[in-house]
């Protein structure tokens, strides 16, 4: 990535932060772009003033403006979590589409490669499992989860197009639940869920029964996945994700192991299309990104965690 120039839509956000700076260890030069609809300033707290690094305040569905070269457009904006997208439906649907496209253009004028950063929802609630790149997915077009999921498979759907139609060099990787340092602790999601109840002793809210599975990867794993995708020629789709699957009550008891607390597990109603069961077959990232995960739950965890302790705490705490 050396002498490189990286754009990073989504950069405010928990994982387009991780890429900024693993750019930036790389050697590239990166323009983070974002409006902050679910990122943070505070993620480019350890960014700013970093030689090499910008960042510019643009909503890319209104537009979007870089000026100079780029070698790589990653496009990661769009809100994630499923309390995110259905607080935002309207928005969703239009960053995957409208901003999407915006951000293929930029790459068509710079010559730039265009990697889209979709995800194992693509999927929906799978019929196939472990999930393979060839499955099409089994997707609800009109249910709660479907402003996400149709996004993601319009935005998969238009950067195939301009491959095909016009020239742009593009690569797209369907993400699978990851976690890590700087997932806002409300986000709804399930790591920072648990590892908030478990910091304050409360319980587990656990949805449905708690036998639906999921696999998680910690972020710097993913992240490699990104950097190892965008420089190959693979413009087939690519999972990135960790294998190891479990279930949400197996979840609940790792994460009570390393952050402690009390709580018990109790029992809230099960979203609607809430996906049984998710892993992803990682034999394509594995042969032609030469990838796999490195970082242990238990590592990711720990570090998760720290992070969270770490800013539940006053300023000048103890
Ligand atoms: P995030 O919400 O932390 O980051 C998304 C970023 O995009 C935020 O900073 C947000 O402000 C920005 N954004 C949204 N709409 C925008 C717009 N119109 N203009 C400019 N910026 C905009 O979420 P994340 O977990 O970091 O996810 C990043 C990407 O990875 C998303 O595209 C998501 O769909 C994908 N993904 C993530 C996961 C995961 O487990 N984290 C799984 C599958 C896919
Ligand atoms: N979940 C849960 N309790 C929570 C949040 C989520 O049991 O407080 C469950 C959710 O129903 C899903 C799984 O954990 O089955 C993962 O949810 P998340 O929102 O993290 O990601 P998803 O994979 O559904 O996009």
């Amino acid at each position: 990535m050396r002498g490189k120039r990286a754009a990073v839509l989504g950069g405010a956000g928990f994982v387009g932060s991780h890429l900024c700076e693993r750019l930036l260890d790389d050697g590239a030069a990166v323009v983070a772009v974002d409006n902050f609809i679910t990122g943070a300033d505070e993620n480019l707290r350890t960014l700013r003033g970093r030689q090499g690094f910008e960042f510019l305040k643009q909503d890319i569905v209104e537009g979007l403006s870089v000026a100079g070269p780029l070698d790589y457009v990653f496009n990661l904006a769009s809100p994630a979590s499923p309390i995110d997208y259905a607080q935002l439906p309207l928005e969703t649907l239009r960053v995957g589409s409208i901003g999407t496209e915006n951000g293929l253009r930029l790459a068509e004028a710079k010559g730039a490669v265009f990697l889209m950063a979709s995800t194992s929802e693509v999927y929906g609630d799978p019929l196939v499992h472990p999930q393979h790149e060839g499955y099409y997915g089994n997707v609800n077009p009109i249910g709660p989860r479907s402003v996400y999921d149709e996004a993601k498979r319009y935005a998969e759907a238009i950067t195939s197009a301009y491959g095909r139609v016009r020239g742009v060099k593009t690569r797209i990787v369907r993400i699978f639940n990851t976690y890590g340092p700087r997932m806002r602790l409300n986000d709804g999601r399930v790591v920072p869920a648990f590892v908030s109840q478990a910091l304050r002793g409360e319980d587990f809210s656990v949805f449905g029964d708690g036998t639906q599975t999921r696999s998680f990867c910690y972020v710097k794993d993913l992240v490699d996945g990104l950097v190892r995708l965008a420089q190959s020629d693979v413009t087939d789709p690519v999972n990135i994700g960790n294998p190891r699957e479990m279930t949400i009550l197996q979840f609940a008891e790792a994460v009570r192991a390393i952050a402690g607390g009390g709580g018990k597990i109790i029992h809230r109603p099960l979203p609607q299309n809430d996906p049984k069961q998710r892993q992803p077959d990682i034999s394509r990232a594995r042969t032609l990104l030469g990838w796999e995960p490195r970082v242990p739950l238990e590592e990711g965890l720990r570090e998760t965690i720290s992070y969270f302790r770490a800013i539940a705490r006053p300023p000048g705490g103890p």
